[in-house]
């Protein structure tokens, strides 16, 4: 059998637009889809899948690892796990995705919003001991950009209140904190295998189980409520419904496909981090002009060059920059609207203090393409911004 692919990869033409994100694939993808294809499996919890799970345990140092569809699902599994229920409040930051929160509302929750740290952008530590009410059941901390949040402080505080922690790590796969992988240090950790990841399998998603009591119900709730994985395992005599779920599992083309990647993860750090560290170095000079601010990684973060990005001095700054950069024939893109200023935020949640460097930072913040293949280009990007001015 053959098959043909397209080299993804290619470098591209002299004059397109730079995208912001292009996917990376490592070449041995189709090979395992194609084995997967030959050999008829196609549902979920196959050999890549296991594969997958083996993989994850081993590098994130974890006792369990299952995939999902997507870290929403991980998210949404973590809720169920932990018995959150309505009128539960769940402290998380308010610059993240949706479905930081979103998880936590489908069970009725009420997400509460603190504030984040000027230099990291992660969850303020030091803002969520105020937060904590009788309601409180979990904190969820979010790595931005890969970057880990104080996660000794906060695993104090939740020990101290005893509360669950459940990792945001979406953006983290392959980053540490005081040399623990990301995902594994709160009680349950979520990734994800998003397209625009850096490890990827079109959607795609795990939980990180570091709790053992969790370690069987987390089975149940992926598989429809059903203790069908026990019963495969040989450990009950037929499968039944036991609990609450839904169909968190990926199919197995899917596993495939991330198998691939995993096994590149080193290479494909490396080579994102050696593009972020041009930028960085390029941009020192603009910094010290006060034309931008730098990423700030703390020395004990071991980051993953998830995103590179700038800190304009003002949204009109930041406006004029993504058009200029536009211009050039470069996409560059601002990030997160404030979960509390959008519309299903003021309905669901609530927010504690000004919400100051949050609001701040969503609008100066620009993030500009990173994505293996870029090397070529790099001068041309790098030239082009630090011409840039107001
Ligand atoms: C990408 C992302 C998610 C969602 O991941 P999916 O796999 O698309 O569900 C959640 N949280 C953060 C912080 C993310 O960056």
């Amino acid at each position: 059998m053959v098959y043909k692919t397209t080299n993804f990869n290619r470098s591209l033409d002299r004059n397109s637009v730079i995208p912001f994100n292009k996917p990376y694939m490592t070449g041995n993808e189709i090979a395992n889809i194609f084995e997967s294809y030959n050999n008829g499996v196609l549902a979920g919890d196959g050999a890549f899948t296991k594969k997958c799970h083996k993989w994850l345990e081993e590098n994130c140092h974890i006792k369990k690892a299952l995939l999902t569809h997507s870290c929403t699902a991980a998210l949404e599994m973590a809720a169920i796990l932990l018995n959150i229920s309505p009128g539960d409040e769940v402290i998380m930051p308010s610059y993240t995705f949706v479905s930081t929160a979103n998880a936590f509302v489908l069970r009725g929750a009420v997400p509460v919003f603190v504030d984040i740290r000027p230099d990291t952008l992660n969850i303020d530590e030091e803002k969520i001991e105020e937060a904590i009410t009788s309601k409180t059941k979990a904190i969820v901390p979010v790595h931005y950009a890969g970057v880990a949040c104080e996660m000794d402080q906060i695993m104090d505080i939740a020990t101290k209140h005893k509360l669950a922690v459940v990792e945001d790590a979406a953006q983290a796969l392959g980053a540490y904190y005081k040399g623990k992988p990301l995902g594994s240090i709160g009680h349950l950790g979520a990734l994800s295998f998003h397209e625009t990841k850096n490890i990827i399998s079109g959607e795609g998603g795990a939980l990180l189980i570091n709790d053992a009591k969790f370690l069987d119900r987390a089975e149940i709730i992926r598989e429809k409520g059903t203790n069908r994985s026990r019963f495969f395992r040989g450990e009950v005599d037929k499968y039944t419904w036991v609990d609450i779920g839904s169909s968190y599992l990926p199919g197995e083309l899917i596993a495939a496909f991330l198998y691939a990647q995993l096994g590149k993860m080193d290479s494909i750090t490396a080579a994102r981090i050696s593009l972020w560290n041009t930028y960085h170095e390029q941009f020192a000079e603009g910094e010290s002009l006060k034309k931008w601010r730098r990423p700030i990684v703390p020395e004990h973060c071991q980051h993953n060059a998830h995103m590179y990005y700038l800190l304009l001095p003002s949204l009109e700054a930041r406006e004029s920059f993504i058009h200029y950069l536009k211009q050039h024939g470069i996409n560059s893109i601002f990030h997160y609207i404030p979960l509390h200023s959008s519309e299903a935020g003021k309905k669901f949640a609530r927010y504690i203090g000004d919400m100051a460097v949050t609001n701040s930072v969503s609008d100066r913040l620009v993030r500009l393409p990173l994505w293996i293949g870029l090397d070529h280009k790099m001068n041309e990007i790098v030239d082009l911004i630090n011409r840039f001015s107001l």
